[in-house]
């Protein structure tokens, strides 16, 4: 529903009502009611807009239900909210998602993938800040303990009271849709408020709600059978990258820049899950972890994007309530509206990504994090937002986290997660030793002098001068021993330093790293409402659905009939199939002699994207194109490279359709006339 439209039309209403009780002036009146005629018929257009919205969306999830694309997880002993199963179908797609994901960003950009285990121990994840901030705020009911989120609990009574009760006073309107548009920036405090403000109670039983806490989206696991090392399963895959940073920097002989993938399974014991795909307990994420030089974040490939246009959606418009902006890649860069050219980089080759997998350019923007919304480290944030039925929906985030991550690893473990650039010009630097004195050190700390003098010998040059100087103005110095985590007290005399001088080339730095992390399911549910749609049958009355799935993504790429059950043609159609499987392709075969009409109504429903008929043994096979019906003659020798080339992308339609002769209607191959 439109509250803002809802609201204008009450106070247009209230308007018309007060000028005929203060006897206004006809003229005025009717200018009054014009207007609020007009908001009237716009509101049911929005109404009448958005309920075919629930209709469209109630019609694709019934066939991908339907036909097996994903279905609810554990089904036969009642499912577990937020957990689903791709079937044949869907998991087609998937893996055709993330195949072309590998080739698009991996291969095209030379990428490190890894792959890391998704039971992670917990000190990575409280270094990371997940054990302490990795949360949701949520509320109970008092007396039963059910759970809520506390932004839903608020965001469904608000959507509730305002479609209930359209005629409420206009402030009140007003005051709904305040919150409403800023339910993600409220804290717990300002949550607790509103809940009592409004009188909120627990959706289920109308019991009170507790004030909202923070709950952690963490699935937390012991790991090994005595349990002494407590771990979760990850949230992200994204750890795996920072903590082999050195390791991976190594294999790509020590030059930056490079970037690191991962693909794998996310776990996120998320509150309450809704919305099918879009918001699920486990979920497959392929992130990138690009390092960069933070003083050079250019890009090699950049000039590869920079021509694109699409729309942006940058802070500065948000917060004055305009619209997005379609501007030039290489625009945007320049004019700083994006951060940095690597960043930009891949906000190109994520539009290229998601379009080419057949999501709708007009139904996708790049929308920049607000202020508040952006941690406090992070240099420039982006979602790719796609637009569905349930809104838009956030569906790739792409951040320039800055040093964060490597340096909350690096003071963690205690190990120097760094690179080096070398110097505009080589310097003399002085390094300073500790020189001990063993006698001294060996009566004062008797067993435990071994480890004194190891930990002199690990204190860096800068250290090694403070504890000399500490020496002299106090007559005494601590000295940490990390391994052991004792403290010793050293006393003037028992260490002293020693000077020597080095050219250095290079200075060491933490890298900057540019994150791309991409939902796959969300992506996939969003594909799957873009690329539906429907289309009369042959009877004029029937409307067949049917997806316009891009070959690449396509779950089987062609479907091979006999047009009538015979032996030959069944033979002929069979070797065909095992052929094309043979050269790598997902091949349906019916030979069931069902009307022809038919059989491609249930292989476009579920998006196959060519179909193979034969209908004699000799002179050629009919090619059928799904999305314009077009059908052409092609020699049966010829038809497993034609169907590669047309699979791979290499070849589109319209060039089959220039090759080949059309095939002509009187042909008992058409679908229209042989529904009999
Ligand atoms: P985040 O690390 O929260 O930015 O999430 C990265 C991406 O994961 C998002 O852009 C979403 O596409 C996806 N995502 C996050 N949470 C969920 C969820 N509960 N279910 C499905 N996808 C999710």
């Amino acid at each position: 529903m439109d509250v803002d439209l809802e609201a204008a039309v009450v106070r247009q209403g209230d308007l018309v009502r007060a000028l005929k009780e203060q006897s206004a002036p006809k003229q005025e009146i009717d200018a009054a009611v014009t207007v609020l005629k007009d908001l009237k018929v716009k509101l049911a257009a929005k109404e009448a807009a958005s309920a075919q919205v629930k209709n469209f969306r109630e019609t694709v999830t019934n066939v991908l239900k339907r036909r097996l694309f994903f279905v609810k997880s554990f089904k036969i002993y009642g499912g577990v909210a937020g957990l689903f199963d791709y079937g044949p179908p869907g998991s087609a797609v998937k893996d055709n998602v993330l195949s072309f994901w590998h080739q698009h960003f991996v291969v095209y950009d030379d990428l490190l993938k890894v792959d890391c285990p998704c039971l992670t121990p917990e000190a990575v994840l409280k270094a990371s800040g997940h054990v302490d901030r990795f949360t949701d705020l949520m509320v109970k009911d008092v007396k039963l303990g059910d759970c809520y989120r506390a932004d839903h609990v608020v965001k469904d009574f608000v959507k509730d009271a305002l479609e209930k009760d359209p005629r409420m006073p206009a402030a009140q309107k007003e005051d709904y849709a305040r919150t409403l548009a800023s339910l993600d920036d409220f804290t717990a405090d300002e949550l607790g408020a509103k809940i009592k403000e409004y009188g909120i109670k627990a959706p289920d039983s109308k019991n009170d709600l507790s004030e909202p806490f923070p709950f952690n989206l963490m699935f937390a696991t012991p790991i090994g059978p005595a349990g002494l090392l407590q771990g979760y399963l990850r949230p992200e895959t994204a750890q795996g990258m920072f903590v082999n940073f050195n390791e991976l920097l190594l294999y790509n002989g020590g030059k930056l820049p490079f970037g690191a993938a991962q693909v794998g399974q996310a776990f996120r014991n998320e509150i309450s899950p809704r919305q099918g795909l879009l918001r699920v307990r486990e979920f497959t994420l392929a992130e990138i972890e690009f390092f960069v030089d933070p003083v050079d974040k250019s890009h090699p490939r950049f000039g590869s994007v920079a021509d694109l246009e699409f729309f942006l959606f940058p802070r500065s418009q948000q917060v004055n309530m305009s619209a997005p902006l379609k501007v030039r890649l290489g625009d945007a860069v320049a004019q700083k509206i994006i951060d940095n050219e690597t960043l930009g980089y891949y906000i190109g080759r994520t539009y290229l990504f998601l379009t080419t997998l057949g999501i709708n350019k007009e139904r996708l923007r790049f929308r920049q994090h607000l202020a508040n919304e952006m941690a406090h480290y992070a240099a420039d944030c982006w979602d790719a937002e796609i637009e569905c039925s349930y809104g838009w929906i956030e569906c790739v985030g792409l951040a320039d986290r800055s040093a964060y991550d490597l340096e909350a690893h690096s003071a963690a473990s205690n190990t120097k997660l760094v690179a080096s650039r070398n110097l505009p010009e080589p310097i003399l630097v002085e390094e300073f030793r500790p020189v001990p004195n063993r006698k001294q050190i060996g009566i004062c700390f008797k067993a435990d002098q071994k480890l004194v003098l190891e930990s002199l010998e690990k204190l860096s040059s800068e250290e090694v001068v403070e504890m000399v100087a500490k020496l002299e103005s106090a007559g005494e110095a601590p000295l940490h021993s990390d391994s052991t985590d004792k403290t010793f007290t050293i006393k003037k005399g028992m260490v002293d330093k020693q000077v020597t001088k080095k050219t250095k080339d290079k200075e060491s730095f933490t890298p900057s790293v540019i994150e791309p992390s991409f939902g796959i399911g969300r992506i996939i549910y969003c594909l799957f409402e873009h690329c539906f749609d429907t289309r009369e049958g042959a009877d004029s009355v029937e409307q067949l659905n049917f997806f316009r799935f891009p070959p690449v993504v396509a779950p089987v790429k062609c479907s091979v009939f006999s047009l009538v059950q015979n032996a030959g043609l069944d033979e002929l159609a069979q070797s065909i199939s095992v052929e094309l499987r043979r050269a790598g392709l997902a091949v349906k075969t019916d030979i069931t002699g069902r009307s022809i009409g038919k059989r491609y109504a249930r292989t476009d429903e579920i998006g196959i994207p060519f179909a193979i008929t034969v209908d004699s043994s000799e002179g050629g096979v009919t090619v059928r194109d799904r999305d314009s019906k077009e059908q052409i003659r092609v020699p049966v020798e010829q038809v497993t490279q034609l169907l590669t080339d047309l699979s791979a992308g290499n070849k589109k339609w319209k060039d089959a359709r220039c090759a080949y002769p059309a095939h002509t209607s009187s042909d008992k191959t058409d679908e229209d006339k042989t529904d009999e």
